[in-house]
């Protein structure tokens, strides 16, 4: 089911998620969403506090820019290596039309558990390295603007202002209700 992408000023984009204990139905249905989810708004990556859900699981689908990467599930993911780094332009789904240069490491290893419970390995340079580096911070409450320049951020100031309300009057209408 395609859900609602959580805009900034969510309280949800702030928020420690919790990791999975059990990779069950639910959990499964919550890949799903967030599938739909992504794929109808075309990104690169979404994380579950994205449709308001505080659980550490993520996915990435860099297909369409390096076709050897099939869509993947993450769940508890953990960077385990990183090295070298590179700054290039990056934005969010939970940002639309904005965009800044981020410093990520240019190849990761990842750990994780995959949709059966199933520890497995990435490892990911590139591209790829970069869109798990920005989805696994996502569970952390960490976002891209964080690590832009104070003056790109600020030429940003009367966009994010406007995103800040969209996000929280959705936590209005959604968080109250729960
Ligand atoms: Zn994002």
């Amino acid at each position: 089911m395609v859900r609602d992408i959580v805009k900034f000023g969510s309280k949800a984009l702030r928020q420690k998620c919790q990791p999975i204990k059990t990779v069950n139905a639910q959990i499964e249905a919550l890949i799903e969403d967030l599938f739909d989810s992504m794929r109808a708004a075309e990104g690169v990556g979404l994380a579950a506090p994205q449709i308001g859900m505080l659980k550490r699981v993520i996915i990435v689908d860099v297909s369409r820019q390096d076709p050897s990467h099939l869509p993947l599930a993450l769940i508890n993911p953990k960077l385990v290596k990183a090295e070298g780094k590179e700054i290039t332009e990056e934005g969010c789904l939970s940002f639309p039309e904005l965009y800044g240069d981020v410093e990520r490491h240019t190849h990761v290893t990842v750990e994780a558990l995959d949709t059966k419970g199933e520890a497995f390995t990435v490892e990911a340079e590139g591209f790829f390295a970069r869109a798990l580096q920005h989805e696994i911070d996502h569970l952390d409450g960490k976002l891209f603007i964080d690590f832009i320049s104070p003056l790109k951020r600020q030429l940003m100031r009367g966009a994010l202002k406007r995103l800040k309300k969209e996000g929280e009057q959705w936590d209005k209408e959604n968080l109250a209700a729960k």
